[in-house]
Protein backbone atom coordinates (compact mmCIF):
# COMPACT_ATOMS: atom_id res chain seq x y z
CA UNK A 1 0.00 0.00 0.00
CA UNK A 2 0.84 3.54 -1.04
CA UNK A 3 2.08 5.67 1.93
CA UNK A 4 0.92 9.18 0.50
CA UNK A 5 -1.42 10.02 -1.93
CA UNK A 6 -0.97 7.93 -5.64
CA UNK A 7 2.13 9.99 -7.35
CA UNK A 8 1.38 10.48 -11.20
CA UNK A 9 4.69 8.81 -12.18
CA UNK A 10 4.26 9.47 -16.06
CA UNK A 11 4.56 13.50 -14.96
CA UNK A 12 7.36 12.95 -12.24
CA UNK A 13 9.26 11.32 -14.78
CA UNK A 14 8.96 13.70 -17.25
CA UNK A 15 9.34 16.27 -15.38
CA UNK A 16 12.79 15.22 -13.93
CA UNK A 17 13.97 14.21 -17.51
CA UNK A 18 13.74 17.25 -18.81
CA UNK A 19 14.62 19.42 -15.72
CA UNK A 20 18.20 17.60 -16.22
CA UNK A 21 18.55 17.78 -19.70
CA UNK A 22 18.25 13.49 -20.13
CA UNK A 23 15.90 13.50 -22.81
CA UNK A 24 12.80 11.35 -23.25
CA UNK A 25 12.88 8.48 -19.72
CA UNK A 26 10.81 5.93 -22.39
CA UNK A 27 14.42 5.44 -25.01
CA UNK A 28 15.29 2.60 -23.63
CA UNK A 29 18.73 3.08 -21.45
CA UNK A 30 21.34 1.24 -23.21
CA UNK A 31 20.12 2.89 -26.54
CA UNK A 32 22.56 5.68 -25.78
CA UNK A 33 24.55 4.26 -22.81
CA UNK A 34 25.53 0.80 -23.83
CA UNK A 35 27.76 -0.87 -20.87
CA UNK A 36 29.62 -4.11 -20.44
CA UNK A 37 27.66 -5.86 -17.58
CA UNK A 38 31.23 -6.99 -16.04
CA UNK A 39 32.13 -3.37 -16.23
CA UNK A 40 29.11 -2.42 -14.43
CA UNK A 41 29.17 -5.16 -11.73
CA UNK A 42 32.98 -3.80 -10.62
CA UNK A 43 32.16 -0.28 -11.03
CA UNK A 44 29.15 -0.57 -8.71
CA UNK A 45 31.46 -2.29 -5.96
CA UNK A 46 34.08 0.64 -6.24
CA UNK A 47 31.57 3.05 -5.80
CA UNK A 48 30.27 1.64 -2.67
CA UNK A 49 30.99 4.68 -0.07
CA UNK A 50 32.95 7.04 -2.33
CA UNK A 51 32.08 10.09 -4.38
CA UNK A 52 30.99 9.32 -7.78
CA UNK A 53 34.10 11.58 -9.11
CA UNK A 54 36.67 8.78 -7.39
CA UNK A 55 34.69 5.91 -8.76
CA UNK A 56 34.84 6.95 -12.58
CA UNK A 57 38.70 7.75 -11.68
CA UNK A 58 39.41 4.68 -10.37
CA UNK A 59 37.57 2.50 -13.19
CA UNK A 60 38.87 4.06 -16.09
CA UNK A 61 42.34 3.30 -14.12
CA UNK A 62 41.35 -0.53 -13.21
CA UNK A 63 39.32 -0.92 -16.57
CA UNK A 64 42.10 0.46 -18.68
CA UNK A 65 44.87 -2.42 -17.23
CA UNK A 66 42.49 -5.28 -16.42
CA UNK A 67 39.18 -4.75 -18.34
CA UNK A 68 37.64 -8.61 -17.82
CA UNK A 69 37.19 -11.36 -15.78
CA UNK A 70 39.97 -13.37 -16.82
CA UNK A 71 42.66 -10.20 -16.72
CA UNK A 72 41.45 -9.47 -13.09
CA UNK A 73 41.34 -12.78 -11.85
CA UNK A 74 44.91 -13.39 -12.30
CA UNK A 75 46.38 -9.24 -11.92
CA UNK A 76 48.27 -8.64 -8.79
CA UNK A 77 46.39 -7.61 -5.80
CA UNK A 78 48.60 -4.86 -5.11
CA UNK A 79 48.17 -3.43 -7.87
CA UNK A 80 44.30 -3.71 -7.56
CA UNK A 81 44.62 -1.24 -4.71
CA UNK A 82 46.71 1.32 -6.19
CA UNK A 83 45.01 1.25 -9.44
CA UNK A 84 41.43 1.82 -7.10
CA UNK A 85 42.79 3.32 -4.22
CA UNK A 86 40.78 6.83 -4.65
CA UNK A 87 37.74 5.14 -3.84
CA UNK A 88 38.97 4.22 -0.30
CA UNK A 89 38.57 0.68 1.39
CA UNK A 90 40.76 -0.43 -0.96
CA UNK A 91 42.05 -3.07 0.54
CA UNK A 92 38.69 -4.70 0.84
CA UNK A 93 37.17 -3.60 -2.70
CA UNK A 94 40.44 -4.89 -3.97
CA UNK A 95 39.73 -8.13 -2.58
CA UNK A 96 36.41 -8.28 -3.45
CA UNK A 97 36.44 -7.79 -7.18
CA UNK A 98 39.05 -10.12 -7.58
CA UNK A 99 37.08 -12.78 -5.88
CA UNK A 100 33.80 -11.63 -8.27
CA UNK A 101 35.94 -12.01 -11.47
CA UNK A 102 37.24 -15.36 -10.27
CA UNK A 103 33.74 -16.83 -8.94
CA UNK A 104 32.60 -15.19 -12.43
CA UNK A 105 35.21 -17.51 -13.76
CA UNK A 106 34.57 -20.95 -12.03
CA UNK A 107 30.80 -20.95 -11.58
CA UNK A 108 29.06 -19.22 -14.34
CA UNK A 109 31.70 -19.46 -16.98
CA UNK A 110 33.12 -16.28 -17.52
CA UNK A 111 29.64 -14.75 -18.34
CA UNK A 112 28.08 -12.32 -15.41
CA UNK A 113 24.62 -13.49 -14.51
CA UNK A 114 21.81 -11.74 -15.59
CA UNK A 115 19.43 -12.92 -12.84
CA UNK A 116 19.05 -11.43 -9.13
CA UNK A 117 19.53 -14.53 -7.66
CA UNK A 118 23.07 -15.68 -9.02
CA UNK A 119 24.15 -12.33 -8.78
CA UNK A 120 23.83 -11.54 -5.15
CA UNK A 121 25.54 -14.81 -4.43
CA UNK A 122 28.99 -13.19 -6.09
CA UNK A 123 31.27 -11.62 -2.90
CA UNK A 124 30.41 -7.98 -2.69
CA UNK A 125 27.16 -7.83 -4.30
CA UNK A 126 24.26 -6.57 -2.49
CA UNK A 127 21.05 -5.60 -4.16
CA UNK A 128 21.32 -2.22 -5.20
CA UNK A 129 24.49 -3.78 -7.06
CA UNK A 130 22.50 -6.77 -8.47
CA UNK A 131 20.24 -4.55 -9.60
CA UNK A 132 22.43 -1.81 -11.26
CA UNK A 133 24.10 -4.86 -13.51
CA UNK A 134 20.17 -5.57 -14.54
CA UNK A 135 19.60 -2.08 -15.70
CA UNK A 136 22.86 -0.34 -16.95
CA UNK A 137 24.38 -3.77 -17.97
CA UNK A 138 21.79 -5.53 -19.12
CA UNK A 139 18.77 -3.37 -19.78
CA UNK A 140 16.36 -5.73 -18.18
CA UNK A 141 14.05 -4.62 -15.55
CA UNK A 142 15.88 -3.83 -12.30
CA UNK A 143 14.86 -1.09 -8.72
CA UNK A 144 18.71 -0.41 -7.69
CA UNK A 145 17.50 1.59 -4.58
CA UNK A 146 20.69 3.69 -2.99
CA UNK A 147 20.54 6.32 -0.41
CA UNK A 148 18.74 8.71 -2.92
CA UNK A 149 16.02 6.74 -4.38
CA UNK A 150 15.30 5.41 -0.74
CA UNK A 151 15.24 9.03 0.90
CA UNK A 152 13.57 10.53 -2.26
CA UNK A 153 10.82 7.81 -2.01
CA UNK A 154 9.84 8.57 1.31
CA UNK A 155 9.75 12.22 1.12
CA UNK A 156 7.40 11.98 -2.44
CA UNK A 157 5.42 9.94 0.26
CA UNK A 158 5.26 6.88 -1.82
CA UNK A 159 6.65 4.39 0.99
CA UNK A 160 6.93 4.58 4.50
CA UNK A 161 10.53 2.41 4.88
CA UNK A 162 13.36 2.18 7.01
CA UNK A 163 16.08 0.93 4.92
CA UNK A 164 16.72 0.88 0.91
CA UNK A 165 15.98 -3.19 1.25
CA UNK A 166 12.18 -2.17 1.83
CA UNK A 167 12.09 0.51 -0.31
CA UNK A 168 13.12 -1.53 -2.99
CA UNK A 169 10.39 -4.21 -1.95
CA UNK A 170 7.81 -1.28 -1.86
CA UNK A 171 8.56 0.05 -5.03
CA UNK A 172 8.93 -3.22 -7.12
CA UNK A 173 5.08 -3.74 -5.79
CA UNK A 174 3.82 -0.53 -6.27
CA UNK A 175 5.30 0.46 -9.69
CA UNK A 176 4.49 -0.84 -13.46
CA UNK A 177 7.74 -2.26 -14.80
CA UNK A 178 7.56 0.24 -17.40
CA UNK A 179 8.81 2.84 -14.76
CA UNK A 180 11.66 0.94 -13.02
CA UNK A 181 14.63 1.58 -14.93
CA UNK A 182 13.99 5.22 -15.23
CA UNK A 183 13.72 5.85 -11.60
CA UNK A 184 17.05 5.55 -10.76
CA UNK A 185 18.78 7.58 -12.79
CA UNK A 186 16.80 10.26 -12.10
CA UNK A 187 16.18 10.24 -8.36
CA UNK A 188 20.19 9.82 -7.77
CA UNK A 189 20.72 12.53 -10.26
CA UNK A 190 17.99 15.04 -8.43
CA UNK A 191 19.15 13.77 -4.74
CA UNK A 192 23.20 14.76 -5.91
CA UNK A 193 21.57 18.30 -6.89
CA UNK A 194 18.58 19.62 -5.26
CA UNK A 195 16.61 17.01 -3.07
CA UNK A 196 19.59 16.78 -0.77
CA UNK A 197 19.71 14.75 2.56
CA UNK A 198 20.52 18.35 4.83
CA UNK A 199 18.53 21.38 2.99
CA UNK A 200 16.61 20.35 0.49
CA UNK A 201 16.18 22.58 -2.04
CA UNK A 202 12.53 22.71 -2.49
CA UNK A 203 11.58 25.96 -3.71
CA UNK A 204 13.97 25.27 -6.77
CA UNK A 205 12.42 21.76 -7.41
CA UNK A 206 10.07 21.33 -10.06
CA UNK A 207 8.49 18.30 -8.36
CA UNK A 208 7.31 20.28 -5.60
CA UNK A 209 3.81 20.34 -6.27
CA UNK A 210 3.60 16.66 -5.92
CA UNK A 211 5.31 16.13 -2.80
CA UNK A 212 3.85 16.19 0.48
CA UNK A 213 7.45 17.24 1.99
CA UNK A 214 8.25 20.01 -0.24
CA UNK A 215 4.79 21.23 0.19
CA UNK A 216 5.07 21.27 3.78
CA UNK A 217 7.65 22.89 4.17
CA UNK A 218 7.05 25.25 2.01
CA UNK A 219 4.14 26.35 4.23
CA UNK A 220 5.66 26.15 7.19
CA UNK A 221 4.05 22.94 8.08
CA UNK A 222 5.46 19.88 9.90
CA UNK A 223 7.03 17.44 7.37
CA UNK A 224 5.81 13.79 7.13
CA UNK A 225 9.44 12.52 8.03
CA UNK A 226 10.79 15.01 11.19
CA UNK A 227 14.27 14.74 9.91
CA UNK A 228 12.84 16.78 6.70
CA UNK A 229 11.80 20.09 8.88
CA UNK A 230 13.74 23.10 7.91
CA UNK A 231 15.76 23.13 10.81
CA UNK A 232 17.25 26.04 13.02
CA UNK A 233 19.98 27.95 11.72
CA UNK A 234 23.61 26.21 12.66
CA UNK A 235 24.00 28.84 15.47
CA UNK A 236 20.59 28.12 17.31
CA UNK A 237 21.84 24.47 17.61
CA UNK A 238 25.12 25.47 18.95
CA UNK A 239 23.48 27.61 21.80
CA UNK A 240 20.42 25.02 22.60
CA UNK A 241 23.44 22.15 22.91
CA UNK A 242 25.05 24.51 25.17
CA UNK A 243 27.67 24.99 23.27
CA UNK A 244 29.29 28.31 22.34
CA UNK A 245 28.77 29.59 18.89
CA UNK A 246 31.78 28.10 16.79
CA UNK A 247 32.84 32.11 15.72
CA UNK A 248 32.59 32.69 19.70
CA UNK A 249 34.91 30.09 20.12
CA UNK A 250 37.12 31.31 16.97
CA UNK A 251 37.42 34.48 18.66
CA UNK A 252 38.47 33.65 22.07
S1 LIG B 1 10.02 19.27 -3.13
FE1 LIG B 1 11.84 19.19 -1.83
S2 LIG B 1 11.70 17.27 -0.68
FE2 LIG B 1 10.26 17.14 -2.42
S3 LIG B 1 11.40 16.14 -4.06
FE3 LIG B 1 11.63 18.34 -4.35
S4 LIG B 1 13.54 18.88 -3.27
FE4 LIG B 1 12.87 16.85 -2.54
Amino acid sequence: MSAGPPIHWEKLLDRLSRFYGRGDWRVPYLRDHAENPFQVLIGTILSQRTKDANTDAASAKLFARFPDAPSLAKAPRREIERLIHSTGFYRVKARKVQECAREILTRFDGKVPNELEPLLSLPGVGPKTANCVLVFGYDLPGMPVDTHVHRISNRLGVVRTRTPEETEARLRRLLPQAYWNPINPLLVQHGQNLCRPRGPRCSECPILEMCPTGIARRDGRPTPRPEDRPGPKRSVRRREAGRPASGARRRA
